[in-house]
C-alpha cells in the first residue's frame, strides 16, 4: 500500500476502480479473500508484560522490603529457621499478589473485548452491522454523526459532514468533508476527501471506500497510541494505597521505638525481641489491602458485566452505588424499541394496521373493512412512498423471522408498505435518492430529494408532527387534491394518537423542478404538502417496569428524558409505574427557566418531553445543584456533554454511538434500563464488600498486633509467638478476608436510601469497631492463654491454644462483617456461600496441619490439642461473635455509614 498518501489528490471513481468495488460493496469472496491478504482492521496490542516481571513486581512493597530486611537480621544472627519462615512466607505472599493481580488483570482484558467497534458496511448491495476488525480495503463503509471512523476511507459521498480529527492533527475544531480531490501535498487537516481511521464524525452522513486498515492507516502510523493498557485504579484504591503507606511508616517507627525501649529499657534479649517485633509490624501492615480492594472492584467489574453494564471508567464502579437519580431516554431503554404502526391518518382518514412485527404482511383497515391492495386510496399511497422514500432502514428475513437494519421505527414503516402491497425495493428503484437532510435532534424531521426515471422531482419528509407543520402550508385531500392546511385539525389528531401512548410522525412532500439535485432548509420552509400522520406503538419493557419499582424502595428518582411528544411520554411513564407522570415540561418550558428555578423544579417532575440534547446538560446540573448524584443516559454525538458531566455517564451499547461511548462511564450491552438498575445494585454491593474488607483487616491486625505490643509492655511471655503471627497474618487472615470479595448482594441492599456522596469509608464508627475487636481479641487470645497456664499446661500447648484461639474468633468475625448492615441472624446469613465455606475449610485444614503434623509441629513450635480443649476454643469464638452481634443490634439503630 506504498500510494497511501495519494488517495486525496485521487477522484473518488478512480479509487474504487482501483479497490476493484462500487457503491453495492464487495462480495462475500472478494471480503474473504482479503481479510487473508491484509489481516484484521486492528491495531497490534502492545505485548503484555512478562510473567517473570509481574512475578518480580510483586516484591516491590513495603511489607516485603520490611520482611527482607528482617530476614537479613535473623540471618546474620544466626537464626536459619526463622529466616527459613519469614522467606517461605515472602515467596508465597508474592504468589498469591501475582494470581490475584492476573485474575484483576484479565477481568478489565474481557471488557475491553466487549466494546469493540462496529462498522456499517454495503456489502452485496445490502447494509451490514460488522465489527470494525472485519472491514478490509475496498469495503463500502457508511458514516453517521457520532461514529468513529473505523478505517482510512476515500469518501465519496458526504451530506453537511463533518469530522473531528484532534486525535491525528491535535485540532478540536471539527473539519468540513467533501468528495472532490485535493492537491497532492494537503498536508492531513486539509485532506478534506478522506475520514481517518480513529477519528469522529461529529454532523452528517457520507460514505467512503476503505483504503486502508489496521497499522496501515494514518492512526496506525503512530507508535506511541498503542501503548494505552488499562490499570485497576481508581481514587479510592490511590487513597487506600497512601493510607496504608503512611500506616506502615508510622507502624515501622513504632516497632523500632518497642525494639529500642524492650532492649534497652527492659533488657530483653535481642533477637527473640527481634522476632517479636517483625511479628507485631507484620500484623499490623495492612499493605495487602489495596491489592484486595482491587479484586473486589474487579469481581464487581465482572457482576455488572455479566448483567450487561460495561464499566468503561474504573472510578466509576465506586460512584453508581451511590446514584441518586437516574435519567434515562425512553425509546429502546425503557420501552422495547419494536416498533409498529398501529394507526394511519391521510386525507381526513383514520386507518389501523394489523401487527405482524416487522413482517410486512397483513392489512390495512378502515371502519372495520380491509382495505383492498388494489384500492389503496391515493392519499395513503403517497404517505406510504414518503414514508419508503424518507428512510433508511431495510428489513431482512431471518429464517421465520423479520428483523429491521438500521432505525426500528423506519423499519416499521417498511412492514407498513408491505400491508398496501407496495414494495421498498420497487419504489427505491423508481424513486432515486439524490440528496438527504438527515435527521437531527435538533430539527425532529428528516427530508430527501428523490427523481424518478422520467425526471420528476420531488422532497419527501417525516419528523415530528410539530416540526412538519411549521413547515407545511397546504395539505393533501383523500382523491389526491392539494388543499389549504388545517393545522389545527392536525394538532388535535397528533395530540390524541399520542395520548394513547403511540409516537407519531408526520409526513409532507413538495413537487419539485427536475433539475433540483439538492435541498436545502430554504427548500422546505412554508412550502411543504402536509400528507398525514402514522401512530407507532412501542411497549414499555417489562423488566423496566419492575426496574423502575426497584428504584423506588432503593431511594433513586427515575427521570424519563425524550425528544418525544409530551402525551406520549406521559402515557409511557405511567404505563411504567413512574410517579406525578401529569407535570411533564417540555423542552420548550425549560428554555424558558433559569437554571436557579429548573434547579427547584427538576426535582419534582419525572418526565421531560421533547427535549434536545443540550437539555439533558442543564438538567444535569440541575440536579447535581440539588446534591443528588446523577446517571444520565445518551446515545448520541451530542449527549456527550451531559454525559460527561454526569456523575455516572451512561452509553447505549447497541443503538449509541461511539462519540456517545467514548465519554460515558458505564456502557449498557443491551440499551436495557433495567440493566441500569442492576449496576446500581453491584455497585451497592461493591462499595458494602470494601466496607466488609475494611472493617475486616484493620481490626483484625490491630487485634494481632496488640496481642503482641500489650505482652512487650507488661513484659509478658508472648501468647502466640512471632511465626505463629506471621502464618496467622498472611496466611490465614488475607485468605479468609478474600472470601469476602466475592460476598453476593445482602438482602436490604436495594431498599436502602443511596448514600450520600461523600460518605468517607474511613469513619469514626469504624475506630470504634476497631477498639472492640481489638479489645475482644486481646481478652481471648490472653485469657486462653493464662487459663491454658493455670492449669498447669506447657507454655507450647498454650500458645497453640492462643493460635487457634484466634483463628477461631476470626473466623466467627468474618461471619458477622458479612452481614454487617442486617440487624438479625438469618437462615441465609449462617449457610453462607461457596466461597466462605471454601475459605474457612481451607484455613481450619492449615490450622489441624500446623497443630498436629509432627514437621509443622516443630517449625511453629505446636503441641496437640486434646477434643475438651477445642471446645474451649470454639467456645471463646462463639462468645466474641454474640458481643460483637449485640453491639451491632444497637449501633444498626445509629449505622455509622448507610452504605
Ligand atoms: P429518546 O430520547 O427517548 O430516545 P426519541 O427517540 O423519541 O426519544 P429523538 O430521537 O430525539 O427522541 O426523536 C424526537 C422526535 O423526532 C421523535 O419523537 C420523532 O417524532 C422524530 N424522529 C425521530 N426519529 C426520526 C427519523 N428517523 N426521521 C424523522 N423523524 C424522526
Amino acid at each position: 500500500m506504498g500510494q497511501r498518501q495519494h488517495w486525496h489528490h485521487q477522484s473518488a471513481h478512480a479509487v474504487i476502480e482501483h479497490w476493484q468495488t462500487s457503491a453495492t460493496g464487495l462480495s462475500d469472496q472478494a471480503v474473504a479473500s482479503r481479510q487473508r491478504r491484509y489481516g484484521a482492521n486492528r491495531l497490534p496490542t502492545p505485548p503484555p508484560q512478562s510473567r517473570f516481571l509481574r512475578f518480580l513486581r510483586q516484591f516491590h512493597n513495603i511489607l516485603i522490603y520490611v520482611l527482607l530486611a528482617s530476614a537479613l537480621i535473623t540471618g546474620t544472627l544466626g537464626h536459619g529457621l526463622d529466616t527459613a519462615v519469614i522467606l517461605a512466607v515472602v515467596l508465597l505472599n508474592a504468589v498469591i499478589g501475582y494470581v490475584q493481580e492476573g485474575k484483576a488483570a484479565r477481568a478489565i482484558m474481557a471488557i475491553r473485548h466487549m466494546l469493540a467497534l462496529q462498522a456499517s458496511v454495503i456489502r452485496n448491495g445490502r447494509r451490514h452491522s460488522v465489527a470494525g476488525e472485519q472491514l478490509v480495503p475496498g469495503d463500502v463503509v457508511l458514516l453517521d454523526a457520532g461514529d468513529k471512523v473505523p478505517a482510512d476511507l476515500r469518501l465519496f459521498k458526504a451530506h453537511s459532514l463533518q469530522i473531528q480529527e484532534a486525535i491525528l492533527t491535535g485540532e478540536s475544531v471539527a473539519v468540513d468533508k467533501q468528495v472532490a480531490p485535493v492537491s497532492d501535498d494537503a498536508v492531513l487537516a486539509d485532506r478534506s476527501c478522506m475520514a481517518f481511521s480513529g477519528t469522529t464524525v461529529t454532523s452528517g452522513q457520507g460514505s467512503g471506500v476503505v483504503v486502508a486498515t489496521g497499522v496501515d492507516t494514518e492512526v496506525g502510523q503512530i507508535s506511541g497510541m498503542l501503548a494505552d493498557v488499562e490499570t485497576l485504579k481508581t481514587p479510592l484504591i490511590e487513597q487506600m494505597a497512601v493510607f496504608a503507606r503512611w500506616l506502615t511508616l508510622v507502624i515501622v517507627v513504632m516497632a523500632g521505638l518497642l525494639l529500642a525501649y524492650g532492649h534497652l529499657v527492659q533488657q530483653q534479649a535481642f533477637a527473640g525481641l527481634f522476632m517479636a517485633v517483625v511479628g507485631l509490624s507484620v500484623a499490623a501492615i495492612p499493605e495487602g489491602l489495596p491489592a484486595v480492594l482491587t479484586i473486589t472492584l474487579a469481581v464487581g467489574v465482572q457482576a455488572m458485566a455479566r448483567r450487561h453494564a460495561i464499566v468503561r471508567r474504573l472510578p466509576a464502579i465506586e460512584t453508581v452505588g451511590a446514584v441518586s437519580v437516574i435519567c434515562t431516554d425512553k425509546t429502546g431503554t425503557l420501552t422495547r424499541n419494536e416498533m409498529s404502526v398501529a394507526t394511519v391518518v391521510a386525507g381526513g382518514r383514520l386507518y389501523s394496521a394489523d401487527d405482524a412485527g416487522y413482517a410486512p404482511i397483513g392489512s390495512l383497515w378502515l371502519e372495520g373493512q380491509e382495505v383492498a391492495a388494489d384500492a389503496v386510496p391515493s392519499a395513503l399511497q403517497v404517505l406510504i412512498r414518503t414514508a419508503v422514500l424518507c428512510n433508511d432502514a431495510e428489513l431482512r428475513k431471518h429464517e421465520d423471522d423479520w428483523q429491521v437494519e438500521g432505525d426500528p421505527m423506519e423499519g416499521a414503516l417498511l412492514a407498513l408498505a408491505g400491508k398496501a402491497d407496495l414494495y421498498p425495493a420497487d419504489l427505491r428503484r423508481q424513486w432515486r435518492r439524490t440528496d438527504i437532510i438527515p435527521f437531527d435532534t435538533d430539527n425532529r424531521f428528516m427530508a430527501t430529494l428523490n427523481h424518478d426515471h422520467e425526471g420528476h422531482g420531488s422532497i419527501y419528509l417525516k419528523g415530528a408532527p410539530e416540526s412538519v407543520l411549521a413547515l407545511c402550508d397546504r395539505q393533501l385531500a383523500a382523491n389526491g387534491d392539494v388543499v389549504p392546511l388545517e393545522a389545527d385539525h392536525w394538532h388535535r389528531q397528533a395530540e390524541q394518537t399520542a395520548a394513547d401512548g403511540q409516537r407519531v410522525l408526520a409526513f409532507a412532500f413538495r413537487p419539485v423542478a427536475a433539475s433540483q439535485a439538492v435541498i436545502e432548509l430554504a427548500d422546505l420552509q412554508q412550502k411543504l404538502v402536509m400528507i398525514g400522520l402514522a401512530g407507532f406503538i412501542d411497549p414499555p419493557r417489562e423488566e423496566a417496569v419492575a426496574a423502575v419499582a426497584e428504584c423506588q424502595s432503593a431511594g433513586i428518582d427515575v427521570k424519563m428524558i425524550t425528544g418525544d411528544h409530551a402525551s406520549t411520554a406521559a402515557a409511557i411513564g405511567q404505563q411504567l409505574g413512574l410517579p406525578n407522570t401529569h407535570r411533564t415540561l417540555t423542552g420548550a418550558e425549560l428554555d424558558r427557566l433559569s437554571d436557579e428555578e429548573l434547579a427547584d423544579v427538576a426535582a419534582g417532575a419525572n418526565v421531560f418531553a421533547r427535549t434536545s440534547p443540550e437539555h439533558k446538560l442543564r438538567l444535569v446540573k440541575a440536579l447535581q445543584s440539588q446534591g443528588m448524584t446523577v446517571a444520565m443516559t445518551g446515545d448520541g454525538v451530542n449527549d456527550a456533554p451531559a454525559l460527561r458531566r454526569a456523575d455516572i455517564g451512561i452509553a447505549m451499547g447497541r443503538k449509541g454511538t461511539e462519540a456517545a461511548k467514548e465519554v460515558s462511564d458505564l456502557v449498557l450491552a443491551d440499551d436495557n434500563f433495567a440493566s441500569i438498575v442492576a449496576a446500581v445494585r453491584e455497585g451497592r454491593t461493591v462499595r458494602d464488600n470494601i466496607r466488609k474488607m475494611i472493617g475486616w483487616t484493620l481490626p483484625t491486625s490491630s487485634g494481632e498486633a496488640c496481642a503482641i505490643v500489650v505482652a512487650l509492655l507488661a513484659g509478658l511471655a508472648l501468647p502466640v509467638t512471632p511465626i505463629q503471627i506471621l502464618w496467622i497474618n498472611l496466611i490465614t487472615t488475607v485468605s479468609l478476608g478474600l472470601a469476602l470479595a466475592f460476598e453476593p448482594t445482602e438482602a436490604g441492599t436495594m431498599r436502602r436510601q443511596p448514600r450520600p456522596r461523600n460518605d468517607p469509608l474511613l469513619s469514626g464508627g469504624l475506630l470504634w469497631q476497631i477498639v472492640l475487636v481489638t479489645a475482644l481479641f486481646l481478652g481471648g487470645v490472653f485469657g486462653i492463654y493464662f487459663h491454658a497456664m493455670a492449669r498447669g499446661y506447657e507454655v507450647e500447648l498454650a500458645r497453640t491454644l492462643a493460635m487457634n484461639t484466634l483463628v477461631v474468633m476470626e473466623i466467627f468475625y468474618l461471619f458477622y462483617i458479612r452481614n454487617m448492615n442486617s440487624a438479625s441472624l438469618t437462615r441465609r446469613m449462617v449457610q453462607g456461600t461457596p466461597v466462605v465455606w471454601l475459605a474457612v475449610a481451607g484455613v481450619s485444614i492449615g490450622q489441624l496441619v500446623i497443630t498436629y503434623l509432627p514437621s509443622a509441629q516443630s517449625i511453629f513450635e505446636t503441641r496437640a490439642v486434646g477434643w475438651q480443649d477445642w471446645l474451649v476454643v470454639i467456645a471463646v469464638g462463639g462468645a466474641v461473635f454474640v458481643v460483637v452481634e449485640v453491639e451491632k443490634q444497637v449501633r444498626l439503630r445509629e449505622p455509622w455509614g448507610s452504605g
